[in-house]
């Protein structure tokens, strides 16, 4: 193994001393560092290169170090590096007009903030005016972000310690025909079943108390489950029929991660707001949002809306976005990310699971995957605990960092989710090393 150089040394001491770290027991953490990234790499502190099957923290869409989106970023720096929200700033205008474009429906207005967990309180405060209600339900097995509410809506483990005060959060099964909550036998009778429990859920928490309902079109952290079909549009037909604000919190899926810019698209489900981050300029500068209907945006025309950011629609992260959306369409890339799923990355992994024992269920579409690592595929007993880590997880995580690959892992889950730019060498070569370093887990799985 190759040592690290000298800077790299440095800099991992320094963290190791100062720099408090996210999610984690200081304490144990051993961080890699990474000195360099291009297109679909990233270079460690010894100077390997690894092939970013996370897409970082899935927000690289368009890849490393983007020419156009470096060099937009750049003549912005030069010209104006920040402005106050109050006034108007040439790039802030343009993002807010090409995401009004791509989003769907009447989403026409845009609220910018600095990230994805910003947007979801700012989307749920905005429906909680509307509306003059307080309830928000959301699902189990979701990840919303880390501040108070944010995290409070969320249905994942990270929820539980930060489980105080957060008044009028109600958490239902969405569908999962995997582990399906429902016992249904097909994807029609899981979409019929959790729609049924949605309704149900609303009518004994009271529909005249329910602000909004706030899910991932296809969730992401916590899965990456297409939803089955019909059940998007039975969710928008729930809400409309109770009055209630539908979010799609698309900060994952959004920008070209499932093969269209947005996954609502996939089901033409429209929502009354959407939150975006990651992809909107793939993390280049922070930023995220919310796209807001006519309807919601309209009572806000002669009241005001109680909420700001200092920078809202930095005009940093905006000139990214706009070179971001403006590269994505020239290049093709949200149909790259679409062909890369239907013709490597879904059949390879299929593939993989017939040959890995220690893989349940792989699932997924565009460049969104999920592997399932299981004990045993009759059981479907999970190869970590839920909200823990196993070494055999351990071990698959350092066998794929040993052959070159970079994943994300979530407790036992390993989502291959490479850049929306990825060509079908990379794909089929992150395909290869991960056939490589399945074989650790397949030691794990109880013959
Ligand atoms: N919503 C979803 C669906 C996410 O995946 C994330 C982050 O992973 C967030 C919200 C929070 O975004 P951020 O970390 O930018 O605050």
């Amino acid at each position: 193994t190759p040592e690290p150089s000298l800077e790299a040394r440095r800099a991992y001491e320094l963290d190791r001393a100062h720099v408090f770290h996210s999610w984690s027991a200081q304490a144990e953490l051993d961080p890699m560092v990474v000195t360099a990234a291009e297109g679909s790499y990233v270079w460690d502190g010894a100077g390997r290169r690894l092939l970013d099957f996370s897409s970082q923290l899935v927000n690289t869409n368009i890849g490393h170090q983007h020419p156009r989106v470096v060099e937009a970023i750049q003549t912005q720096a030069g010209r104006l590096c920040t402005v106050a929200p109050q006034h108007v700033n040439d790039q802030r205008s343009e993002a807010a007009r090409l995401i009004a474009e791509l989003a769907p429906g009447d989403l026409n207005r845009v609220f910018f903030t600095n990230g994805g967990a910003e947007a979801v309180e700012y989307a749920v405060r905005m429906a909680r005016l509307h509306t003059g209600r307080h309830k928000v339900l959301s699902r189990y097995r979701s990840y919303h972000g880390g501040t108070h509410t944010a995290v409070n809506i969320t249905g994942d483990p990270r929820r539980w310690p930060n489980d105080q005060g957060a008044a009028g959060t109600v958490h239902f099964f969405g569908p999962f025909p995997y582990r399906s909550p429902f016992h249904s036998a097909s994807p029609e009778e899981e979409t019929e079943r959790a729609l049924e429990h949605l309704e149900q859920l609303i009518g004994f928490e009271g529909p005249d108390a329910i602000a909004a309902i706030v899910l991932e079109p296809i969730p992401g952290t916590a899965g990456i489950m297409p939803p089955p079909p019909g059940y998007l549009t039975g969710v928008r037909e729930l809400a409309d029929r109770y009055g209630i604000v539908l979010i799609a919190d698309e900060v994952m899926s959004g920008f070209g991660r499932t093969g269209r810019w947005f996954a609502v698209d996939h089901d033409g489900v429209v929502p009354d707001l959407m939150t975006f981050a990651k992809g909107v300029n793939s993390g280049y500068v922070p930023l995220g949002g919310v796209a807001i209907s006519e309807r919601i945006a309209a009572t806000f025309a002669h009241r005001p809306f109680p909420g700001g950011l200092t920078y809202s629609g930095h005009p940093l992260a905006t000139a990214a976005a706009v070179a971001t959306i403006e590269a994505m369409r020239d290049e093709k890339t949200v149909e790259n990310a679409a062909h890369i799923g239907e013709a490597v990355l879904g059949p390879g992994l299929r593939a993989l699971a017939e040959r890995h024992p220690s893989v349940g269920d792989v699932r997924g579409l565009g460049v969104f995957w999920a592997v399932e690592l299981v004990a045993d595929r009759a059981t479907k007993e999970p190869l970590a605990p839920y909200g823990g880590t196993s070494v055999a997880m351990g071990e698959l995580v350092a066998a794929c960092k040993a052959a070159g690959l970079l994943p994300f892992v979530n407790y036992h889950r390993l989502h291959a989710v490479p850049p929306c730019t990825v060509s079908e060498a990379e794909a089929r070569e992150g395909l290869a090393l991960l056939d490589r370093a399945l074989e650790t887990a397949d030691r794990h799985v109880r013959a």
